[in-house]
């Protein structure tokens, strides 16, 4: 932990941490020790990990990547941090993110840019782009993440790491700073699928103080990664496996190199003993627009906590309480976060609210179909996490752009399926590119185990 936070201390300028707490992870990793010492260590005991800052800590600042949170303190751990502390793992600190989570590069949050550590002038992915940088520079050993229409998968993707972002309601949302409540998923970004397997177990399971939360028993993760397969030998792990591919996961617009690389993760996917078919996911595309109605709706709801009253930034000078609300929201939200409010309280407002939520909302029903539809044909779904490896920081200056590179991620997140990102090799400029792989509802065991055949 001493070298950890040592390195953490040399890689500042990457801006994966936002906050350290030395102390308190030299203390966890003394009782880890004194645990181990005595024989009676949790599963996790000293493991070292960071919180993406959107994740509630009692003992660390939780910011959100926001200004509106600069130096809130909360009074309660979140449930998965919570949950990953009693495993044993050792927390060093807490990780940058987009502001609220809104974003793909990294670059919304409210302080600063992180660089992707295989190459610092370029972005690491986002919201969850510290989590992701700092696994890949091997400053802990994994992070937590957040996914609400790609955010564990594609940072995963573009630095080449492993990340999985279950089925809805499979972790806790219970102390998660809320973007958007039906989409908003927490999971683990990590080096190898055996890694997330081993953690996904400890911070998952049902929690009474989330209403989305699944009550399902508590799920042995790394057991079910390692089950073999009926007929699956050794050498063909996967013999019996059918992976779907989505022909809109393939379009003509798809870099040349990324192609490259998904193809030829699917085909050592092919000498493991899988299947590959078609299959067909028509409504792909329609999936941005619909994200980009039901998140900002749902996060204009869920940002109006903020105030300037119950918690977090208020405006220094102001005249009466309309004016303290009007300057506070003014001075505390970031671009991007104003942006989304504004589509969010449209697209709700009435006379709009038919026009455009209640069609997002039925269209959400049938992506969710036409995967059920697919998966009549396959047990999981195979395709690039995003259509390009990561950019140059600063390149993408146009929001719509970074909405439409979200395509294929969005899909899984709107019918709430597991997806997870697995590395398949380097595109252009040397960069990572992931593989990603979709699972059916609860079907977390048969993806890692997939992703573990690879690695
Ligand atoms: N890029 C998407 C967005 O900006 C996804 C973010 C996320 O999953 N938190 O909303």
């Amino acid at each position: 932990v001493q070298a950890l936070l040592a390195r953490a201390d040399a890689q500042r300028s990457l801006g994966a941490f936002l906050s350290l707490d030395a102390e308190g992870a030299l203390a966890a990793a003394r009782a880890a020790d004194a645990a181990l010492a005595a024989g009676d260590a949790p599963v996790l005991a000293g493991v070292p990990i960071a919180h993406k800052d959107i994740f509630v800590t009692k003992d660390q600042p939780s910011t959100a990547g926001s200004k509106m949170l600069a130096g809130y303190r909360s009074p309660f751990d979140a449930t998965v941090v919570a949950r990953l502390k009693a495993a044993g793992t050792v927390t060093l600190g807490k990780l940058n993110c987009d502001e609220f989570a809104m974003g793909s590069a990294n670059e919304n949050s409210a302080y600063g840019a992180v660089h992707n550590p295989w190459d610092t002038t370029r972005v690491p992915g986002g919201s969850s782009g510290g989590s992701a940088a700092a696994v890949a520079a091997r400053l802990v050993a994994a992070a937590t993440g957040t996914d609400t229409g790609g955010s564990i998968r594609q940072p995963s993707s573009f630095c080449g790491i492993t990340g999985i972002k279950p089925t809805y309601g499979v972790c806790s949302r219970y102390g998660m700073i809320a973007f958007a409540s039906s989409l908003d998923q927490a999971g683990p970004m990590a080096r190898s699928a055996e890694d997330c397997a081993l953690l996904l177990s400890a911070m998952s399971g049902f929690d009474e103080r989330d209403a989305t939360s699944a009550e399902r028993p508590p799920q042995d993760y790394h057991a079910q990664m390692l089950a073999a397969r009926d007929g699956a030998s050794a050498a063909r792990p996967l013999e019996g496996l059918r992976i779907g591919l989505p022909r809109e996961f393939f379009p003509e617009a798809l870099s040349a190199d990324v192609a490259a690389a998904v193809r030829g993760a699917l085909a050592e996917l092919e000498k493991l003993g899988a299947t590959l078919v078609d299959v067909s996911l028509p409504r792909t595309e329609l999936s941005i627009p619909v994200y980009y109605i039901i998140a900002p709706a749902e996060a204009s709801s869920n940002l109006s906590r903020f105030d300037g009253v119950k918690f977090g930034h208020r405006a220094a000078e102001y005249t009466d309480l309309l004016d303290m609300y009007k300057k506070t929201r003014a001075e505390g939200f970031g671009p991007e976060v104003k942006r989304r409010i504004m589509i969010g309280t449209y697209v709700l407002s009435h006379g709009y609210y038919d026009a455009y939520y209640l069609q997002a909302q039925k269209l959400r029903r049938m992506i969710a179909d036409d995967f059920q539809a697919a998966f009549r044909d396959c047990d999981l779904i195979a395709g690039p996490v995003a259509p390009t490896v990561a950019w140059q920081l600063g390149e993408q200056g146009d929001p719509l752009q970074a909405y439409l590179a979200d395509i294929f991620t969005l899909p899984a997140s709107l019918a709430g399926l597991p997806g997870m990102s697995v590395p398949a090799g380097t595109g252009a400029h040397g960069m990572p590119v992931g593989l990603q792989l979709i699972g059916n509802y609860f079907d977390e065991g048969r993806l890692l185990h997939a992703a573990h055949a690879l690695q």
